[in-house]
């Protein structure tokens, strides 16, 4: 959820481009002092103090971002960061809800600094299954949500994962280029058949990459020389085809065949997520927050998700129940759970 003017945000490479600027200026401008030091132009040495000072300021935050080792600062909320979804760029926090199917509460919330989901959903999950009490659930996200180690963490607690698989081979398929689809895993071989069935094997030590180990897989290079999709499979400079499987790609494989089973769970994804932030920003007219850090953001969401609850349950229950339920609790005549 944005919050904040995105022109309130340095990151590094708009440092090092004004870093830039401000050299070629106070460069400039002294070699132009230094010539015409006896009639001095009095703007242009405000100008170059100016410079200076801002200089002297941009650089003391940019020691500020290296000793912590991020890439962008706010100068108006130092928590806050620039966030990407589709395609659009606001400045402020991530907010994170996990809504229950039965009464379609929040059951859990969270705001983060990460610029994407991608990290979000096993802690949601397990958050929300830690509060349902549920030895096994069934956790739906968008496709912003899709990573083979969050599905593997989930599936570690007894989450079944639905997320949507995203296409990342779109313009190689556009191209008329082979894609990584078309290449099969033979789990009893431990090998991948290429369309043309020929056997790309596994070679040389794991890859490291992101955190995660890679097996390579490569076909025959003489083979390849004499195949007729060369010019499909191969970049112009490889003479043999290399794949990499993360070492639990399995996790993913049953992942894709789970949601192929089941097309119907996106759209109920989308009628009880979508819901509480609709009805959030449009009929509460929340579109921004009023607080300034991470830790006072999050108070100030978690009054709102009670809020939403709070409706949601007047409307589930009716107000009279719910008056009686309070009375009673009051009065300590009556344990949760005989309504339980
Ligand atoms: S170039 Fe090699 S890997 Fe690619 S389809 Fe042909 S034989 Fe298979």
């Amino acid at each position: 959820m944005g919050s904040l003017r995105k022109n309130k945000f340095l990151v590094v490479s708009i440092f090092s481009d004004f870093q830039k600027t401000a050299h070629l200026f106070l460069s400039r401008t002294q070699v132009k002092l230094d010539q015409d030091s006896l009639n001095e132009d009095k703007n242009l040495v405000e100008k170059l103090a100016i410079i200076k000072q801002k200089k002297a300021e941009k650089e003391a935050l940019q020691q500020q971002l290296k000793d912590r080792g991020e890439k962008q600062i706010s100068t108006v909320d130092e928590d806050a960061r620039l966030l990407t979804k589709r395609g659009e760029t606001v400045a402020g926090y991530n907010v994170q809800i996990a809504v229950d199917n039965k009464h379609r509460l929040i059951v859990a919330e969270d705001v983060v600094q990460d610029g994407n989901d991608m990290q979000q959903l096993a802690p949601m999950l397990e958050k929300a299954q830690s509060i349902l009490q549920s030895e096994n659930l069934d956790g739906l996200g968008d496709s912003g949500y899709f990573n083979g180690s969050q599905i593997k963490a989930c599936e570690d607690q007894n989450i079944t994962v639905y997320v949507p698989v995203p296409d990342k081979s779109r313009r190689m398929a556009e191209k008329g280029r082979l894609t990584r689809e078309q290449f099969e895993y033979d789990t009893e071989q431990d090998c991948y058949v290429c369309p043309q069935d020929e056997k790309l094997t596994r070679r040389g030590k794991p890859l490291q990459k992101g955190g995660k180990n890679y097996i390579r897989y490569k076909s025959d290079a003489a083979v390849c020389a004499e195949c007729p999709l060369q010019k499909k499979c191969l970049s112009e400079k490889a003479k043999s085809k290399q794949i990499e499987r993360w070492e639990h790609e399995e996790v993913v494989d049953h992942h894709k065949q789970r949601m192929a089973k089941n097309p119907n769970k996106m759209r109920q994804r989308a009628a009880l997520a979508e819901h509480p932030f609709g009805t959030l920003k449009h009929r509460a007219g929340i579109n921004h927050f009023l607080m300034r850090g991470l830790e006072k953001y999050g108070g100030e969401f978690g009054l709102m998700v009670l809020g939403y609850n709070f409706v949601r349950v007047i409307n589930l229950l009716g107000v009279d129940f719910l008056r009686d339920y309070c009375v009673q609790r009051q009065k300590n005549k009556l344990k949760n759970s005989q309504y339980a």
